[in-house]
């Protein structure tokens, strides 16, 4: 009898990821009106009109409500790009009764994940240059485990939890980097920009679209930046972005949609990487952002909600992988058990050769096998260690 674990939950093609950053209790005002105009929110205006929350969920959550997103918070007070800026406002997560209320609402919302992105978010410098991620500023493994202490203790100050994942900032990971979020209790953790290698033949092995584990946290890689914009989207056609999408069609012969197609195909993940607000305090645009993206955004879910897709957090697909990768099947004819150490974090799939269902060795049905592409799934939050059958 063939049984095996399914790649993904229920054996789809891909998981989905919507991944945005920063939110943070900042607003960067653009107008001198005193009324909040979009893109000016990086979440302090929690739900009101205008609000980040209010024109995301309004163009696109409201639209495809399956889609998990996926929100980096900064703790503390972010800090400005250069020493002689500021934001309109900035405070650390704490502070405002009404941003308290407003990040509960979000952790306990069900399109949203809440995951770490820092406390101020780095150091501001004398010239943009001179910036340095949080990450990167570190001198010491020592000083960045004490401050992700201090960050994911504000974290759960505020939300009763700890955070169980989360992503550096500016995808910087300075000299302690990898070494310090081993050490300070994250599941899984967002390393790098690999949507950067559209070339899968590119001799740099570093690149991924696929998890990974660095030193026991699973690696979620980034795959798609969706200010690529897709050359349907024409309202843009005087954007340097549409400009940039022409010649990778051009000369690459890469688009958005081949790019997604390709992840598609091979089973990878699709994660795709937004930033809250445009405006940064030294007037530079911030791409991506889901102002400037909002119509590709569009277009992207729509192609991926014809498609077999699993809409993620970034801890759904964590505890997949972790137990995908942790048991060990034996099958001894009918009959089998998940071997681990550990139990399980919550469903896995098994694919099966016929359309068996799931027996518990006293005879009770559990569940029915699915037939999906000529094979038969089977999704269930199985007990390690115990003796299983499949009958028709
Ligand atoms: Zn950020």
């Amino acid at each position: 009898m063939e049984i095996k674990i399914a790649k993904w939950k229920d054996n789809v093609q891909s998981p989905v990821l919507f991944m945005i950053d920063d939110i943070a209790n900042v607003l960067m005002k653009q107008s001198h009106s005193s009324k909040l105009k979009i893109g000016e929110d990086w979440g302090y205006a929690t739900r009101e009109k205008n609000s980040m929350w209010h024109f995301l969920s309004k163009n696109l959550l409201d639209k495809f409500p399956k889609i998990k997103t996926t929100f980096f918070l900064v703790t503390d007070v972010r800090v400005s790009m250069r020493i002689d800026e500021t934001y309109t406002y900035a405070k650390s997560i704490e502070q405002d009764k009404k941003f308290i209320e407003f990040l509960r609402y979000l952790d306990n919302h069900p399109m949203v994940e809440l995951a770490y992105h820092g406390t101020t978010h780095g150091k501001a410098g004398l010239t943009y240059d001179d910036y340095l991620q949080e990450w990167e500023a570190f001198s010491s493994l020592n000083e960045a485990v004490t401050q992700i202490h201090r960050g994911r203790e504000l974290f759960q100050e505020v939300l009763g939890h700890y955070p169980s994942g989360g992503k550096y900032c500016g995808y910087k990971a300075g000299d302690f980097g990898d070494e310090s979020i081993a050490k300070t209790n994250f599941k899984w953790w967002s390393y790098g920009e690999d949507y950067l290698k559209w070339d899968k033949n590119d001799p740099n092995p570093s690149y991924t679209f696929d998890l990974s584990f660095n030193r026991g946290v699973v690696n979620i890689p980034t795959t798609v930046d969706s200010s690529t914009l897709s050359l349907r989207i024409i309202n843009k056609w005087y954007k340097r972005k549409y400009l940039k999408s022409i010649y990778y069609y051009f000369i690459k012969n890469m688009s958005i949609e081949k790019h997604l197609e390709s992840l598609y195909e091979n089973q990878e993940i699709i994660s795709i990487y937004e930033h809250t607000s445009p405006y940064r305090t030294d007037g530079v645009i911030q791409y991506p952002n889901i102002v400037s993206d909002m119509d590709n955004l569009n277009y992207i879910f729509s192609i991926l909600s014809k498609k077999d897709v699993w809409y993620v957090t970034g801890e759904d697909l964590a505890n997949y992988y972790i137990d995908r990768e942790k048991v060990k099947l034996e099958v001894e004819g009918h009959r089998f058990k998940l071997k681990s150490t550990t139990k399980l974090n919550g469903e896995l799939t098994l694919i099966i050769d016929k359309s068996y269902s799931l027996y518990d060795m006293d005879n009770n049905l559990l569940v029915k096998s699915f037939e999906k592409n000529q094979k038969y799934i089977l999704s269930y939050t199985f007990e390690v260690n115990k003796t299983y059958q499949l009958r028709m």
